[in-house]
């Protein structure tokens, strides 16, 4: 048999005429979504189209969030029925929605396993010696992740999640229990935000914060993860304000100096959680890897715009990193940084061994700080009662079924 296969960047298309038409869709359809413009353009030129074709599926896959294409009436009817045929855009399912009585929703999305092969390096992953950090190509496996869409005076928050679960294991985050599911694709990560947004797109405030604060550690899925935040800062793609997406990271350090040197990028947040190494080191092991020495000295060189602050947050752990010596270690910490700012997080609860600081506690060491000239804010989290608060993001196994949830209304 002929070799009928087109080697490309996109992977492998086969040669359209060689196969027979019941075929053609299932071997060839392209994933749209979490394309860049550019990448939509080649594959348009692939397909024989004008170049600016892909501009226009671009636009409104994103600005004007068509996930069908058959809707894009822009595009001739020709070229429509060929991308039915040829592409598709995958969202992903919406298996479950919490309510939370303060008015955010939690969805469980789960993602199928029909996407295209993952690339990922597994170099930066925890344990990746063991494997000898080889590039691994697997095709996606079947996950759940979650997202949580916070509406509130003015704008609307979408915390997104970036893994399926996590590898970096910190001791009082219940995604860390869940391990590394996998990587999600760049349109994956998109979707969860364009998902909740078609959904309330009747009452939407005028301001969109997206916060990659959901399962998973954002800067172990560079590149997925940047592909996506692009997208979502292009004025037209999702057109979300730099100001309004925060990349949360535990202080994976070679992805801190690498986030420096991109040009669109969103907002940086450190997560500190504690006041020196040896606590660190016991509540989360990634500073065995990157220390506070060097996580700090990455904070002092990252190149942050004029208008920019670093965030740090701190979870408040009773009786582990709440004293008032923790507080003036961290404004020791902070004192060599330039702009920063401190979110002090309680910690929302879950079936592990730790308990909640009280309010005078975190009181006394938000006080410390800001006395000190750090400016300081208390986070309460939202969705507590749907565990959609921080870290509570991983009570669904894979399968779906429960592990133990306060029953969600
Ligand atoms: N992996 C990234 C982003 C996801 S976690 C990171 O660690 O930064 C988002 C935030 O939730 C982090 O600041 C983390 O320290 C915090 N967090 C984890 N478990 C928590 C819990 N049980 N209660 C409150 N905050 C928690
Ligand atoms: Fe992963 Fe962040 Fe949870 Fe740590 S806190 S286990 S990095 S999701």
């Amino acid at each position: 048999m002929a070799d009928r296969r087109i080697p490309n960047k996109f992977g492998v298309i086969y040669s359209i005429a060689s196969v027979t038409p019941l075929w053609r869709g299932c071997l060839i359809a392209m994933e749209l979504l979490g394309k860049s413009k550019e990448e939509l353009r080649e594959f348009c030129v692939a397909l024989g189209e004008p170049a600016f074709r892909g501009a226009q599926i671009y636009h409104a896959l994103y600005s004007e969030r068509k996930s069908d294409v058959a809707q894009v009436t822009n595009l001739p009817a020709a070229l429509r029925e060929r991308l039915s045929r040829e592409a598709r855009v995958t969202l992903p399912e919406v298996k479950q929605r919490f309510a939370s009585t303060d008015g955010s929703v939690r969805y469980l999305f789960g993602l199928g396993v029909a996407g295209e092969r993952a690339e990922f390096n597994t170099a930066d992953m925890e344990g990746a010696e063991k494997s000898g950090g080889e590039k691994t190509s697997r095709w996606p496996k079947p996950a759940s992740v979650e997202a949580v869409f916070m509406p509130s005076e003015g704008r609307q928050t979408i915390c997104i999640s970036t893994q399926a679960g996590c590898a970096v294991d910190c001791h009082f985050c219940l995604t860390a229990q869940l391990g590394l599911i996998r990587n999600l694709t760049a349109g994956e990560i998109l979707a969860q935000v364009m998902l909740p947004l078609e959904e309330h797109k009747a009452q939407l405030a005028p301001q969109t914060n997206i916060v990659l604060m959901g399962q998973g550690e954002p800067l172990l899925n560079f590149e997925p993860v940047m592909a996506a935040v692009r997208i979502m800062l292009d004025s037209e793609g999702l057109g979300i304000s730099p100001r309004h997406l925060t990349l949360s990271t535990s202080g994976i350090v070679p992805g801190i100096e690498r986030l420096g040197q991109e040009r669109v990028r969103p907002k940086l947040a450190i997560s500190l959680n504690a006041s020196n190494d040896e606590q660190r080191d016991a509540l989360m092991p990634i500073n065995k890897k990157y220390p506070l020495s060097a996580l700090m000295n990455s904070c002092k060189e990252y190149p942050l715009r004029t208008w920019e602050h670093l965030t740090f947050e701190y979870v408040m752990l009773g009786g582990i990193n709440d004293a008032a010596e923790d507080a003036r270690r961290v404004v020791r910490l902070l004192a060599p940084l330039k702009r920063v700012k401190v979110n002090l997080i309680p910690w929302n609860p879950g079936e592990l061994s730790y308990r909640e600081s009280s309010a005078e506690r975190i009181e006394e060491f938000r006080r410390i700080l800001v006395d000190r000239g750090v400016p300081t804010f208390v986070r309460y989290s939202r969705g507590r009662d749907v565990m959609a608060a921080c870290g509570q993001l991983a009570l669904l196994q894979i399968d779906g079924s429960p592990l133990s949830v306060a029953s969600p209304q």
